[in-house]
Order: structure tokens, then C-alpha cells, then sequence
């Protein structure tokens, strides 16, 4: 090892580093099988790590380990509960930049939203739970009956590349929480911080079995954990394809599915806005995380009495959209993450060229100046229309459709115009007008003006952007069972 850092088990020589063990049952423990997923960085295009390319046995291990050790923490004090994710909070605080570098490797998000999103949000929400603990109602009386919440009991998480720990700390948290047992499988693309998740798991004392690790793909970890008998939970986030053929999977054993999927969020502007406002906010909208985020805005539906006074802002913001080393900390727009990623985005881009659109900014073309890294121009169409794919299909890029609109029933239309229903936006500088018409929004979360993301506040999708709800006490009780003991009536 010599030249080598290591950190538990986790080699990093100059750019490569091996974790080549599975958590399961409190150890790190070798795969029965014998390959490896590598991780590739999508700016340098270079091979950063690799990690076990788990198996049915492996998985099948790490839900026994779940299950014996559930009778034990469901029964743990909430104290106990409530230290761990206090720890589990610190930690991400001390290891923050170490985290957000690694994640920055492996998804190329810009190194500065790395720190506050990647990283920031799940020690905001591991805390949020433990908050949350402190005064949780476990027990309530309704007339003859005492109502009893308990954790549902062994849970397995499928997580997607794009914001992998708070993703999965979204699942993880709440499961600790409930005094839940889980197994993790997280997305071959960024599995990285996963592997440190379970090495602070270990250090601060989760007992063994609580929380697995299997790394490895969809088609096997993932379809083992949808379907086995002795999962009793299944919490998804990805497509919406691999979300619908988890739930066949599952079908079977009748055990509960959670699905948080794709989105083709609308952000609405509504005549009386300060429209140079909402053209300035649509951008970091829809192109944060280079575009890579399931609740972008990336359909903003404009009056057409303002579409001229904002594109040029939209244009002209756009142009100074930085793209570039995502560890440069003046970037804003990094690579896709792969070369795959790039293509699809690519595709789109060319698709809504030839069905129509109007390019105002960006396109497919390669990028002056870059070499090397999947890099895709920031791009924005006009006179999108509801046919069109680049409208209807989400593209997971940084693209932002804009569409116009007569009156405001017109705009309703269009932004309830999609199979999916996860985030939404609307402006006004009138906030009564604002609310009504989020209130009319099909869909799970509406920004008004621009209103910040809260961590306590339930976070999912109608229609096919999903089923269930995360974070804040929604998100707890996803995990939970609810019994009624009848007394008898005196
Ligand atoms: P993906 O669906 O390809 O993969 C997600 C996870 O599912 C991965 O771990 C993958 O290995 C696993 N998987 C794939 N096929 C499977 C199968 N048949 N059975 C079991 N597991 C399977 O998604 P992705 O490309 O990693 O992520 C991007 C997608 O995730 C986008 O559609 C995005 O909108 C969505 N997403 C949704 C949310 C949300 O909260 N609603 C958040 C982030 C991402």
C-alpha cells in the first residue's frame, strides 16, 4: 500500500481507489461472485473506483442480516434513535468536503452545490429526523381503541446517481427513525458515498444488521430485493421504467412500495409577475445539477405579452453560464454523468430542433475549449409546443422549454399538461393569485416566487412521478405500520 491512503479498506492512489467489500451484518464482507462495477469520473473521463458487482447470495445475506437483527432495533430506545442521527448529522459536518469531492467525482456536480446539496441537505435532514424524534406522537387514543404505530420492519432502498446520498439518507433516516432494518443497493454510477455512509454507520455505533450494503446492479441486487419474500418494504427512486418493474417484482409478496420517479415540472409565470426575476430564477431552476434533477423546472410557461422582455434575459444569463471542471468553484454547469447520459440529452436536443422548436441558446454541438468529459451546451428552446418530445419526455439535461400563453386557464393546461406531476413554480406579486393557482397544480410540491426547498416538508410525486412521500414526518410514517387495539367499552 505503501504510496497509498487508505480509509478503511477504501484505496486512493493518486485518482483510484477500491472498496471491494460489502457492509453486511455489521462487517465488511467479500461478494460471492468475482466482478466489479467500475466508476468512471464524467469530467476526466478516468476510471475512479471500482466496487463489488454483487449477487442474489449476497443480497440474500444482507436481508437475513436485516431480519435477525430487526426483533433487537425495533425495540431500541428512541434516545438510542436519536443519538445516532445526531452522530450520523456530525459526521457528514466533519467529512463534508472529503464527501462532496467524492461525489463531485463521481456525478461532476459543481463542487459549490456539491457542499450545500450533496452533502448539506442530508445533514440537515439526518438532524431533522432526530428533531422530528423528539416529540413524535407513537400512540394516540380514539375512542375504544389505542392506535399504535410500529416500524414496518426490513426495508431494501434502490437509489439512483444524480443526488445519491440525499437520496439515500432520505430512505436511511427515517428508517433509523422508525427502528426499521435496511439494505441499500445504490446506483453503479455514484456508489461511492455509500460506502462511506456505511463506514459512519459503523463508527458510530449502528448494531450490526441494522444497515447492509450491496452494491450492484438493477437486474439482479435490485430485482432480488424487490422480490424477496422477506422484505417487507420496498423504497424506490430512479426512472419511472425501472420503478414500474420494481413494483412487478414486488407485486407478489404484497409488500409496500414507495416510488419517487421522474418529472416535467412546470414554473409558471403569471402576468403580474416581476418577470426579469422569474427569467433570472428559471435558470438556476432548471439547470441545477446540470440539469441531473428529478424536480427541475424545466417547462416555463410564460404570457405572451412578456415572452419579449424575457428571453433576452433568459439568453443572456445562459451565455454566461459557466460550464466546465465541476471542482472549479466558479463552475455552475458540470458534466452529464456518463457518455450514455450525454447521448440521450443530445438526442433531445436534436429532436426538438427537428420537430420545430426554436433554439435560443445552446445546441448539440461539442463544446469550444473541452476536450475531455461529457459535457452537454446549456440549451433553451421557444415555441415549444404540447406535441413536441423535448416537452413531453423528461430529459435529465440541462434544457429548459419555454412555451407562451393566451390567458391564465391556458397556463393551468399546460402545466397540468404531463404524465408526471413531481415539483412545480408559479409567480405572481400577488400572493393570494400565487397560492390559487398552486392549489390547481397537479402536482406534489409548487415553489411560490421562487420559496426555498424545506427539508421538513413532504417531498413526492402525483401521477407517474410516483407513490408515497419522504422527508419531515410524511416521510417517517412511509415506515410505519398502524395497529388498533379495540378495548372493550365499560
Ligand atoms: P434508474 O431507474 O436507471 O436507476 C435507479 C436505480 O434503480 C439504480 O440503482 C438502478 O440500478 C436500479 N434499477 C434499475 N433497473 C432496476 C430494476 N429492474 N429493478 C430494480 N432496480 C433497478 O435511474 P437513474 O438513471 O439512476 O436516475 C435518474 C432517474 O431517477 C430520473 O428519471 C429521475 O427523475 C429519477 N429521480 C427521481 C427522484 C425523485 O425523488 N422523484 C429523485 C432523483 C432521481
Amino acid at each position: 500500500m505503501n504510496s497509498m491512503n487508505v480509509i478503511r479498506g477504501c484505496h486512493l492512489r493518486k485518482v483510484m481507489m477500491t472498496r471491494d467489500m460489502l457492509y453486511i451484518n455489521g462487517s465488511w464482507t467479500a461478494s460471492t461472485g468475482e466482478s466489479a462495477l467500475l466508476v468512471e469520473n464524467p469530467t476526466s473521463e478516468e476510471i475512479i473506483c471500482s466496487v463489488p458487482d454483487g449477487t442474489i447470495q449476497d443480497t440474500d445475506l444482507a436481508v437475513e442480516a436485516a431480519k435477525n437483527a430487526f426483533d433487537s432495533w425495533s425495540k431500541s430506545p428512541i434516545q438510542e434513535r436519536i443519538r445516532i442521527l445526531h452522530e450520523l448529522s456530525e459526521s457528514f459536518k466533519k467529512r463534508s468536503e472529503e464527501l462532496a469531492e467524492i461525489i463531485t467525482s463521481e456525478v461532476g456536480t459543481p463542487i459549490e452545490y456539491s457542499r450545500i446539496a450533496m452533502v448539506g441537505t442530508p445533514r440537515v435532514v439526518s438532524k431533522s429526523y432526530a428533531k422530528l424524534l423528539d416529540s413524535y406522537k407513537w400512540e394516540e387514543e380514539v375512542r375504544n381503541s389505542i392506535i399504535v404505530k410500529e416500524p414496518i420492519g426490513v426495508c431494501a432502498f434502490i437509489t439512483p446517481w444524480n443526488f445519491p446520498l440525499h437520496q439515500i439518507i432520505g430512505k436511511v433516516a427515517p428508517a433509523i427513525a422508525a427502528g426499521c432494518t435496511m439494505i441499500l443497493k445504490p446506483s453503479r454510477e455514484a456508489p461511492i458515498n455509500a460506502f462511506i455512509l456505511a463506514d459512519i454507520l459503523h463508527e458510530i455505533g449502528l448494531p450490526d444488521g441494522v444497515f447492509n450494503l450491496v452494491s450492484g446492479r438493477g437486474s439482479t441486487v435490485g430485482s432480488r430485493l424487490s422480490s424477496h419474500p422477506d422484505v417487507d418494504m420496498i423504497s424506490f427512486t430512479g426512472s419511472t421504467s425501472a420503478g414500474i418493474a420494481v413494483t412487478e417484482d414486488a407485486a407478489k409478496t404484497v409488500k409496500r412500495v414507495t416510488l419517487e420517479l421522474g418529472g416535467k415540472s412546470a414554473n409558471v409565470v403569471l402576468e403580474d409577475a416581476d418577470v426579469i426575476r422569474a427569467a433570472k430564477s428559471s435558470i438556476s431552476a432548471c439547470f441545477a445539477n446540470s440539469g441531473q434533477t428529478c424536480s427541475a423546472l424545466t417547462r416555463l410557461i410564460v404570457p405572451e405579452s412578456k415572452i419579449s422582455e424575457m428571453i433576452p434575459v433568459i439568453v443572456e444569463r445562459v451565455s454566461k453560464y459557466k460550464l466546465g471542471n465541476p471542482m472549479d468553484p466558479s463552475t455552475r454547469c458540470g458534466p452529464m454523468v456518463s457518455a450514455s447520459q450525454k447521448e440521450s440529452v443530445l438526442e433531445y436536443i436534436r429532436s426538438g430542433i427537428t420537430e420545430g422548436a426554436t433554439l435560443v441558446a445552446g445546441g448539440p454541438e461539442d463544446v469550444e475549449g473541452i476536450e475531455k468529459g461529457h459535457f452537454v451546451r446549456p440549451t433553451v428552446f421557444t415555441d415549444v409546443k404540447p406535441s413536441m418530445r423535448i416537452w413531453k419526455e423528461e430529459i435529465f439535461g440541462p434544457v429548459l422549454c419555454i412555451a407562451s400563453y393566451k390567458d391564465e386557464d391556458e397556463a393551468l393546461d399546460l402545466a397540468n399538461d404531463s404524465e408526471y406531476g413531481l415539483s412545480g413554480g408559479v409567480w405572481s406579486s400577488d400572493p393570494d393569485r400565487a397560492l390559487q393557482f398552486a392549489r390547481k397544480m397537479r402536482t406534489g410540491q409548487v415553489s411560490i416566487n421562487g420559496g426555498p426547498f424545506n427539508v421538513s416538508a413532504p417531498f413526492g410525486g402525483y401521477k407517474k412521478s410516483g407513490n408515497g412521500r419522504e422527508l419531515g414526518v410524511y416521510g417517517l410514517e412511509e415506515f410505519l405500520e398502524i395497529k388498533s387495539i379495540q378495548k372493550p367499552i365499560q
